[in-house]
């Protein structure tokens, strides 16, 4: 029988899916270091009285921990949960507890040297008996002492840019700012308790093409540092002490994906076209220079969206206009003669700079964010613009705006552009004017007003991240709402119709770099749709050029028809697996 085989110890945690793949390995806790560090002092009697409540109150919060486990665990998973009660009733024994607060008292020392003699003491003895049960409790002493001292050592952040061993992260939260740190070559793999899928952390996981499971809640408080995981960042779950047999299970699982995503990638250079002929430009989002290459790698049609505001992130200052030329002009070029699509910055939300005094925004998402802190701040957008107009002239870029939300910022922009141009032109710097000027449509008053900003630009660039999240009230980055952010819920369709019928009407580019575009699954529809140009995060393109390659556009404007009479989102989500379901999992994944 199955439960025979499962070692009790095996835990299951569901997330979020942020970046596909599988990674198996030691746990690094970002935020819990410096436990193994322990000194020994002296605690003068005056102060014995403190030292005492000091280890009562980490005691209490490893009680407060551990009982947030215990209830936070799903029914199913509950004979896991038992581990767990024995640590709540090991945190209050004698041998533990007494005998450290006896230490404490009896050699004048401080409580981490007083819990780490008792527990060592505990541990020989434990570990010399010979029934197997009880060398078991050695290993459960261990862990409940190592929660005690983390909560008495207190959290230190550790630079996650530092980290030099193989390992997976392991975190409450990782910013936009942290992840882009992350080395590539050292991290196998990330799990964070917070996030939300179309957060920038789980954006910048695809891009580094890392397995990720974000919103777990409680990985933090479950895991310890060291011990072996399993990340399926494909289906969004991990598994702390996995047994030999489920470890086999998800090694050839990992293999699988690798192997498939190289039969995908062999054929990524080819054009994307329709059955009908219609070829369609694929091109990637990149957040900093370095990654053009893994766009061209990944046979990549351009750079649909550049997300330059990383380049100010993790820094103390604004970048100088020099700085930012000698970047764009290296993207410009090594992707040249395809374009580039330099997004003006989109600082803040939450991307904020540091050194800013005005951050601490109560709602950051609707703050002073983007194109807004750009008319806000002239001299800093200005620069950008002309670092932007000077790496103009090695290639083909377009400058799109960010969350333009009414017509007067898009002509207060241009008035800018025209500004940098002619201070450029003053300086007698070489720069070049006559750029495309898109703006993202991703803000619901940009939807309604889409006919009379057509007039106003080159191309219009759907953002289903930010569009998602403004027009259904869901913060992309939490996960408690993570269920509700879904780009098949009938207002976002009928709301890209709107935006692409415009477009044709008008006659300008329609393209859509959210990552809604990343989803091979919603290729035929957009398609149906009409959009132009797809950009996504590098990863996915090998596989969105395939299921392209794959669908007839008539066909699948009769099968739009049907969904835009849905209703809901699951009935639209149904019918779409039902009908491209199978030809995505068979055709593209199998052959
Ligand atoms: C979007 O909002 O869909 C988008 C592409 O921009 P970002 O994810 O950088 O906000
Ligand atoms: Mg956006």
């Amino acid at each position: 029988m199955t439960h025979h085989t499962k070692d009790p110890r095996e835990i299951r945690l569901a997330g979020i899916s942020a970046s596909p793949g599988i990674c198996i390995g030691k746990a690094y806790l970002v935020d819990r270091e410096g436990v193994d560090v322990i000194r020994r002092y002296h605690v003068p009697a005056e102060n014995r009285k403190k030292e005492i409540s000091r280890f009562k109150v980490a005691v209490k919060r490893a009680k407060d921990e551990l009982r947030a486990i215990i209830d936070d665990t799903p029914e199913d998973f509950h004979q896991h949960a038992n581990i767990f009660e024995t640590h709540v009733l090991l945190l209050k024994d004698k041998m533990l507890y007494g005998k450290t607060l006896e230490a404490i008292e009896s050699k004048e020392i401080n409580a981490e040297w007083a819990l780490k003699t008792v527990v060592a003491k505990a541990k020989a003895m434990f570990r010399s008996m010979e029934d197997s049960y009880f060398r078991q409790r050695a290993d459960d002493i261990v862990q409940v002492s190592d929660r005690i001292m983390r909560n008495l050592t207190g959290a230190e952040p550790v630079n996650i840019a530092d980290i030099n061993k193989r390992v997976i992260l392991v975190a409450r939260d990782l910013s936009p700012a942290d992840t882009s740190q992350i080395q590539l070559e050292r991290i196998m793999g990330f799990i964070t308790d917070r996030g939300g899928k179309a957060s920038h952390t789980s954006i910048i996981a695809r891009t580094l093409e890392i397995p990720a499971v974000l919103g777990l809640k409680n990985a933090t408080r479950v895991i310890e540092n060291d011990d072996l995981i399993i990340v399926d960042g494909t289906s969004g779950v991990v598994i702390l002490h996995p047994t030999e047999q489920t470890l086999v299970e998800f090694e050839e699982k990992g293999l699988l994906y690798e192997s498939r995503k190289a039969v995908i990638a062999r054929r990524s250079h080819l054009p994307a076209e329709t059955l009908e002929g219609r070829r369609l430009p694929v091109m990637g989002n990149i957040e900093l220079p370095e990654e053009v290459v893994s766009v061209l790698d990944h046979g990549g049609d351009g750079i649909g969206l550049y997300r330059t505001e990383f380049q100010y992130l993790g820094r103390m200052d604004f970048p100088r206009e020099e700085e930012l030329f000698e970047k764009y002009k290296d993207v410009v070029e090594v992707i040249a003669p395809l374009p580039v699509t330099i997004r003006t910055l989109d600082i803040n939300g939450d991307k904020a700079v540091q050194f800013e005094p005005e951050n601490g925004e109560e709602n950051p998402a609707l703050g002073l964010r983007a194109i807004r802190y750009c008319l806000k701040k002239r001299d800093v957008f200005v620069t950008q613009l002309r670092a932007i107009l000077r790496a103009a002239v090695y290639g083909r870029v377009r400058i799109l705006l960010p969350m333009i939300s009414s017509c007067e910022e898009i002509t207060q922009a241009k008035a800018l552009l025209d500004e940098a141009a002619q201070s450029l032109e003053k300086d007698g710097l070489k720069y070049k004017r006559e750029v495309e000027l898109g703006i993202m449509i991703e803000v619901p008053s940009a939807v309604i007003l889409a006919d009379v900003m057509a007039d106003e630009v080159d191309f219009f660039s759907i953002g289903t991240n930010d569009l998602i999240q403004y027009s259904l009230a869901i913060d992309r980055g939490n996960r408690e709402v993570a269920y509700l952010f879904r780009p098949l819920h009938p207002a976002i369709l009928r709301m890209v119709k709107h935006v692409a019928d415009v477009a044709k009407a008008k006659g300008i580019r329609l393209a859509m770099c959210g990552e809604m575009a990343a989803d091979p699954i919603h290729v035929p529809i957009l398609l149906a749709l009409g959009l132009d140009e797809l950009s996504m995060n590098p990863q996915s393109i090998p596989v969105v050029k395939s299921m392209i390659r794959m669908i007839s556009e008539d066909e699948a404007k009769g099968f739009l028809e049907e969904a835009l009479k849905e209703t809901t989102s699951s009935r639209i989500e149904k019918l779409i697996n039902d009908r491209f379901g199978k030809m995505l999992a068979e055709r593209i994944y199998h052959d």
